[in-house]
């Protein structure tokens, strides 16, 4: 049995996952900003324990799937603004030393590209990218089974693709990333920034409350979802022109409420992508629901140790 561990901003979920990616028995925490990482490490550890005899079955491996930076073949975390106290530190190591398995690590959208083409709706796809719209947008790709991988293990960053360089300054420097025009944030702002000055929903604008409204047919909601829809649209497009992939598989909580962008990122993708098989390329909705990223960092270990046709040529995993 595969325990996984789910490494967040805001919390820390840890379960027991079978061969299937169905999970056995689950327990989460709150991430906790200043938690010294040894309190941190022994708090998975007992929860990993207590998952174990829940499901009534021993740990034969560690799978963990964690915001990133972290490298995916020492194990180290990097410069991880979200958890500063586990910066440098290596969970991999400690965590096959005090269970005495062995450990594999990935981005957690890389996770969750590994287990929508392993046991979600990508299952068979030989190439898949896999995006996740939430506080940012983050994603992962399959090539011909494999997870694609950059220099030295590199995870891709395919939020920051330019999509308008007049557009909003983001974090990474660049102006108008994808992240930074379509991300849930970015949805609430521009409907704050833009909504009339007598509009009666104006207050607490989520991504989340916009949606609701232009279900129930609020027309300002409406134009904010249209604008959504275009941005997305456009980065998809990019993707598609660049990878020409079986299938992109959308998740995250903002594609929540697909239904009201799903019409309108066909469109775009439609109309700017005329060089390509367009219409061989699949969109569509991730599959694991909630619990994705949990089920993807089980699939972690699979992809690294259990399917020697599947795992990726290169640099020699860190030793359990
Ligand atoms: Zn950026």
């Amino acid at each position: 049995m595969i325990a996984a561990v789910d490494i967040g901003g805001t919390k820390i979920a840890v379960g027991m996952v079978d061969e299937h990616g169905t999970i056995l028995s689950k327990r989460e925490s709150p991430s906790e900003v200043d938690r010294p990482y040894s309190a941190g490490l022994e708090l998975v550890a007992s929860m990993l324990r207590e998952t174990a005899r829940d499901a009534g079955t021993e740990i034969s491996g560690i799978g963990i799937g964690s915001t990133g930076p972290v490298d995916p073949f020492t194990g180290e975390f990097g410069d991880v603004d979200f958890l500063p106290q586990w910066r440098r530190k290596n969970p991999v190591n400690d965590l096959a030393r005090i269970f005495n398995v062995r450990v594999a690590l990935e981005n957690d959208a890389d996770a969750g590209a590994l287990a929508e083409a392993g046991w979600g709706v990508g299952k068979n796809k030989t190439r898949l990218v896999y995006i996740t719209v939430g506080t940012g947008i983050g994603g992962g790709i399959i090539l011909d089974r494999r997870l694609y991988r950059g220099v030295d293990g590199a995870h891709p960053e395919i939020g920051h693709q330019v999509i308008d360089p007049a557009g909003r300054l983001c974090s990474c420097g660049f102006r108008g990333c994808w992240e930074s025009l379509a991300a849930g944030p970015a949805l609430a702002a521009w409907a704050e920034k833009n909504a009339p000055n007598d509009y009666p929903s104006r207050k607490n604008l989520t991504a989340q409350r916009i949606c609701q409204l232009a279900m129930e047919g609020d027309g300002f909601a409406r134009e904010a979802v249209k604008r959504e829809a275009y941005y997305l649209g456009l980065g998809l497009a990019n993707l598609v022109n660049l990878f020409t992939p079986d299938a992109i598989v959308l998740g995250g909580s903002v594609m929540k409420s697909s239904s009201l962008f799903l019409e309108g990122i066909r469109e775009i993708i439609r109309r700017g992508c005329r060089f390509v098989p367009v219409e061989k390329t699949e969109i569509l909705l991730a599959s694991l629901g909630e619990d994705a990223n949990l089920i993807g960092a089980a699939r972690v270990w699979h992809h690294r140790f259990g399917q020697p046709e599947l795992s990726l040529a290169g640099p020699v995993p860190a030793k359990a």
